[in-house]
């Protein structure tokens, strides 16, 4: 996610030069699993890429289920802007992480379930709340598969999220007034409209097809496949091959038009755009390929075969392979997003205690973008400095250590900016080359995972040789500024 521009801007730029200001069942056949009930055995070597070790997570044990490991989700969604209205097919390829008799997803108690199938059989699920509990029919043995077929709809709304920052206090799926509709999620929320197992350590491949009236375009997270248009409506395609945890899944209908550009290696780009944000925003938009390219000089190749950017929403989101931008966002806010693309999003945490790999991470980048292209900036040095001395010991007191964050406090700047600095104090000990070689093999060697603290300070040993268990520990577990 972006960080709140007001906390950034006391560190990038010399005093009173302000930081740029920024506020923050139709097309269903395509998604059928390809396998029938009486090959739903080939599941498991099909949608291989998509299998996790899903675990229960210790700030949102409410949310997932780690015997659940969705391999594949193929959503057909239809939707309507005039009655604001969902219509869904969610065929889940599933498998059992552990022995169980049911699959339990996490799926809005608002939307209404039309019928569900297991391996091709009717099955009466119990709900809870927002828990969905689907019968097996029989028992799942660890590495079961089964493919759960799951029809919906209804009028989705989002889901109230107990933070402190100002636009995470409502999660998943928004429906605006015009009817257009946008669904930003981390840490969850994608329940508020399609079943899922809401969690970051259960990645899965994707195929989606957003149904939208004529004129209407429907952006989601992964490759577009293109357009058909379908009577007085039109389908549009989205593929992830790559495993994608559902936070990072996006959904937008509105009148968007699609502009096209190549990225560094011929790597295809669109960007999906309201005809009155073009002026204010294609040109930041068209800074992508100078980003990517500067990014991937420090962290080796873009790790997904297409990218691009849907300008919507109220905050800025590393969605895979698709980044939502709020209308206006300056360039370094697009480099922190597709920074997101390798650490977040292709590596991923396994939990929310471990939100610091994403945020620190990308948030380094953007500091070092900012200093490295915008004639305003401070020395990178300087602006660390600044962060270290002006903000660091504040944000700890105030939110928690960014290893231990207040729960309240998820996705605060304390994540963002002390394991910046962290990020900087391994740099000087181990210098440039060690320091870019460890950072970009982090990322090219745990590409498609989810990974933790103890993986990441083991990366930078064997990495760099040097063992700094010790100051990383320092600096996400103290309450107060590390002297060093
Ligand atoms: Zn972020």
């Amino acid at each position: 996610m972006l960080i709140l521009r007001t906390v950034v801007a006391l560190s990038l730029v010399a005093a009173g030069t302000a930081a740029c200001s920024s506020t923050p069942d139709k097309g269903e056949s395509a998604n059928r699993p390809k396998a029938s009930a009486s090959r739903a055995s080939n599941l498991a070597a099909t949608y291989a890429a998509g299998r996790s070790e899903p675990v229960a997570d210790p700030y949102y044990p409410e949310r997932g289920h780690p015997a659940v490991d969705v391999l594949h989700y193929g959503l057909a969604l239809n939707w309507s802007p005039k009655d604001k209205e969902l219509t869904g097919t969610a065929t889940l390829a599933v498998r059992a992480a552990q022995d169980t008799d049911n699959v339990t997803l996490d799926f809005s108690g608002r939307l209404k379930v039309d019928g569900v199938t297991v391996d091709g059989k009717p099955a009466v699920p119990q709900r809870h709340g927002d828990q969905l509990i689907i019968p097996a029919g029989k028992q799942l043995t660890k590495d079961t598969t089964a493919a759960v077929v799951i029809r919906y709809h209804g009028q989705p709304k989002q889901a109230k999220f107990d933070a402190e920052r100002p636009d995470a206090q409502h999660l998943g799926f928004a429906v605006h007034k015009d009817g257009s509709a946008v669904a930003l999620q981390e840490p969850y929320g994608a329940f508020t409209w399609y079943p899922s197992n809401d969690q970051p350590s259960d990645k899965a491949l994707y195929d989606v097809a957003i149904t939208v009236p004529k004129g209407w375009a429907g952006v989601s997270s992964g490759t577009f496949q293109g357009k058909v248009a379908q009577g007085d409506t039109t389908v549009y395609r989205w593929h992830s091959g790559d495993p994608m945890a559902t936070y990072l899944v996006t959904f937008v209908a509105d009148h968007l038009t699609m502009v096209k550009q190549t990225g560094p290696h011929g790597l295809p780009l669109t960007y999906w755009l309201r005809a009155k944000d073009r002026k204010k925003n294609l040109a930041t938009l068209r800074q992508s390929p100078k980003i990517i390219a500067w990014l991937e000089k420090r962290l080796g190749r873009y790790p997904f075969p297409s990218g691009g950017a849907v300008i919507a929403g109220n905050s800025g989101m590393e969605t895979q392979q698709m980044i939502t931008m709020m209308p206006g966002l300056p360039a370094d806010d697009y480099a922190h997003e597709y920074a997101h693309q390798w650490f977040g999003d292709s590596v991923t945490p396994r939990t929310w205690q471990d939100v610091w790999l994403n945020e620190g991470m990308a948030m380094f980048l953007q500091m070092l973008y900012f200093a490295e292209n915008d004639p305003r900036s401070l020395p990178f040095t300087q602006i660390i400095d600044n962060v270290r001395r002006g903000q660091d010991g504040q944000l700890r007191k105030k939110y928690g250590p960014p290893g231990h964050y207040n729960k309240r406090a998820f996705d605060s700047p304390n994540v963002y900016m002390d394991p910046a600095v962290m990020l900087q104090e391994i740099r000087k000990q181990v210098g440039d080359k060690k320091f870019f070689t460890m950072l970009s093999g982090w990322a090219q060697q745990h590409r498609g995972t989810n990974q933790d603290r103890a993986s990441f300070t083991a990366w930078v040993k064997q990495s760099t040789g040097k063992d700094l268990t010790a100051l990383i520990d320092r600096w996400l577990d103290s309450k107060t500024t590390p002297t060093k």
